[in-house]
C-alpha cells in the first residue's frame, strides 16, 4: 500500500523498494553496524512533490529519513528503524546565479563540487570544502553544517547560508531567511535547521552567499620531528596573527601510513606534518609564505612547496581510505579539542588506545582543534571492535573534560545519539527536546538520530 500510494505522488519509477533500495541502506560509516531497512526510497522531482510525500508520511505515522549524497559518517541518512527515505538527488535546479551580487540559489540535491565549480567559473568562491565534495549534496552539507580544511578561515557551511526552502511537519513547504543582508525581525529559524541532521525538516533548496575568487592560493608542507613541535608550530602561526586558509595536521603514525602516496619525499626524521595553505592577492600570498617559513623554519625538519597543490589535497583527502587499509579496518571519531589543548588531547587519546591494546593515529583540521581520532582494527575481530568502542567512550569523556565537543563536523547521527546529556546541562538537553517537539510533534523526522536519548 505504501509503495502504491507514494507512487501516486511522484510516479512509480521514483519509488524504490526491495533490492532496488538496498544501496540506500547504508552511508559512508563503513563497518560499524549501521544497516538500514527502509520500507521505501522516494525520489521526488520537485519541492512540491517532496512536501506531498512528507504530508503523506505525517498523516500515516511513517518515519521520514531525509537523504542527500549518503556520504555521512554517523549513519544519519540510514533508515535504522524503517520508514521512508526521501532522497533529494533529483532536486538539482540552479534557481539563481548572480555573480555581481555574489550569490547562488540551488536545490538541495546539487553536489557540493558542482556548487564550487559554478562559483569558480563565475569568478567567485564557495568556501566550504568538505572532503567528499563530488558525492555530497548541498542539502546534506547544510543539514550537517559540514566543515572541511578551509573552515579555519571561512567558517563552516552555515556561515554561507542566507536562507532555506524547507518542508516542515506536517508537510508545509516554506521559505526561511532570504537575500536581505540584515534581518532581525524573528528568531533565526534558518540557523536552527542548519546542522539539524534531518530531525527537524527536509531542506529542498539553499540560498548561498559567495565570495570573490582569491587571486592566488599556495600551500606549504611543514615536516616536524614530533607532536609537541607540530602543535606548538600551529599555535605559533595563530599567535603571530597569521590567517592561513587551512592548517591541517597529520601525526607520525598517519604520516607513516600515508608516506608512500605523498607527492614528494617525506623526510626520514619527520614525525608530524602541518599543511598550511594561504590565499589572497599574489603579493599577500607571497608575504604570508615567507612569514610562515621564517616563523617555522627553525623548528621544522623540512619545509616543502608542493609543485602540484591539487595532488597534495588529493593525498590529504585520501587519508581516510588509506588509513583504513593499514589493518583492514579502523574506527574514527570526529571530535574537537580547544586548540590550545590539542597536544594534550592527542597524547591522552594515544594512551587510551594503548591501554586497550589498539594502535591509533590522528589527523585533522589542526587550526580548529578538530581531530579524526582513529584506532586501527582487524574488522573481523569482535574483541578489537569492542575495544575500539571502549576507546571511543573514553575519548568522549576526555574531550568533554577538556572543554571540547564529541561532534566537530560529522554530526551526531545514529552512531553518537544518546550522548547529548554527557556534554550539555540537563536544562539545555530539555530545550533541544522541546525544539524537536515543536518542529516535529509526532517525532517522525529521522527518529533515533541526534537528539534521541
Ligand atoms: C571521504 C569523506 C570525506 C569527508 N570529509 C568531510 C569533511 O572534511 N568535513 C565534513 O564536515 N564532513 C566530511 N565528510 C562527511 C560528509 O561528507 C558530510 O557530513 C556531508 O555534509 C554529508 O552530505 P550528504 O549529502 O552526503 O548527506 P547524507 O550523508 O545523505 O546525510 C547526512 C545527514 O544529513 C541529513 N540530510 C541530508 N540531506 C538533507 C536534506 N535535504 N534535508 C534535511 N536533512 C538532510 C540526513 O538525514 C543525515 O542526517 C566526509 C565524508 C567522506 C566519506
Amino acid at each position: 500500500m505504501l509503495v502504491g500510494e507514494l507512487s501516486g505522488l511522484v510516479g512509480g519509477e521514483h519509488v524504490l523498494s526491495g533490492e532496488a533500495a538496498a544501496a540506500y541502506d547504508r552511508d559512508a560509516t563503513g563497518r560499524r553496524g549501521v544497516e538500514g531497512r527502509a520500507d521505501a526510497v522516494v525520489l521526488p522531482g520537485s519541492p512540491a512533490q517532496a512536501a506531498a510525500v512528507v504530508a503523506w508520511c505525517y498523516e500515516h505515522d511513517v518515519a521520514i529519513v531525509p537523504r542527500g549524497g549518503g556520504t555521512g559518517l554517523t549513519g544519519g541518512a540510514v533508515a535504522i528503524a524503517g520508514g521512508v527515505i526521501i532522497s533529494t538527488e533529483r532536486l538539482r535546479a540552479i534557481r539563481e546565479l548572480t555573480p555581481e551580487l555574489w550569490r547562488m540559489y540551488v536545490e538541495a540535491g546539487v553536489s557540493t563540487g558542482h556548487v564550487q565549480r559554478l562559483a569558480r567559473e563565475n569568478g567567485l568562491l564557495f568556501a566550504p570544502d568538505p572532503g567528499a565534495s563530488e558525492q555530497s549534496q548541498i542539502g546534506g552539507n547544510v543539514a550537517t553544517n559540514a566543515g572541511g580544511p578551509h573552515a579555519l578561515k571561512y567558517g563552516v557551511t552555515g556561515a554561507w547560508v542566507a536562507g532555506l526552502e524547507v518542508v516542515l511537519a506536517p508537510g508545509e513547504l516554506l521559505e526561511l531567511g532570504g537575500w536581505a543582508k540584515k534581518d532581525v525581525a524573528g528568531y533565526d529559524l534558518t540557523s536552527l535547521i542548519v546542522g539539524s541532521e534531518g530531525t527537524l525538516g527536509l531542506i529542498t533548496a539553499v540560498r548561498l552567499r559567495l565570495l570573490p575568487a582569491r587571486e592566488a592560493t599556495e600551500a606549504l608542507v611543514v615536516f616536524l620531528e614530533d607532536r609537541k613541535r607540530g602543535c606548538e608550530a600551529m599555535l605559533a602561526v595563530m599567535a603571530a596573527g597569521m590567517e592561513p586558509s587551512a592548517l591541517e595536521f597529520i601525526d607520525g603514525v598517519t604520516l607513516g601510513i600515508l608516506a608512500e602516496g605523498y607527492p614528494g619525499e617525506v623526510p626520514a626524521r619527520a614525525g608530524f606534518a602541518v599543511i598550511a595553505e594561504v590565499d589572497g592577492s599574489r603579493s599577500e600570498v607571497a608575504a604570508q609564505l615567507s612569514a610562515l617559513e621564517e616563523l617555522l623554519g627553525a623548528a621544522a625538519v623540512a619545509i616543502e612547496h608542493p609543485a602540484d597543490r591539487q595532488a597534495l589535497w588529493r593525498w590529504r583527502d585520501g587519508a581516510n581510505g588509506t588509513v583504513t587499509g593499514a589493518r583492514g579496518g579502523k574506527v574514527s571519531e570526529d571530535v574537537v579539542f580547544p586548540v590550545e589543548l590539542l597536544e594534550e588531547g592527542l597524547e591522552r587519546f594515544e594512551e587510551i588506545a594503548e591501554r586497550h591494546g589498539l594502535p591509533s593515529c590522528s589527523w585533522g583540521h589542526g587550526g580548529d582543534g578538530n581531530v579524526h581520532a582513529s584506532v586501527l582494527v582487524d574488522p573481523l575481530s569482535d574483541a578489537e571492535l569492542d575495544a575500539a568502542a571502549a576507546v571511543g567512550e573514553e575519548l568522549f569523556e576526555l574531550v568533554i573534560s577538556l572543554g571540547g565537543s564529541i561532534a566537530a563536523e560529522h554530526g551526531i547521527g545514529w552512531l553518537k545519539s544518546g550522548r547529548l546529556a554527557a556534554q550539555w546541562p540537563a536544562a539545555a538537553v530539555e530545550f533541544h527536546e522541546q525544539i524537536k517537539r515543536t518542529f516535529d510533534p509526532k517525532g517522525l523526522f529521522n527518529p533515533g538520530k541526534k537528539v534521541a536519548r
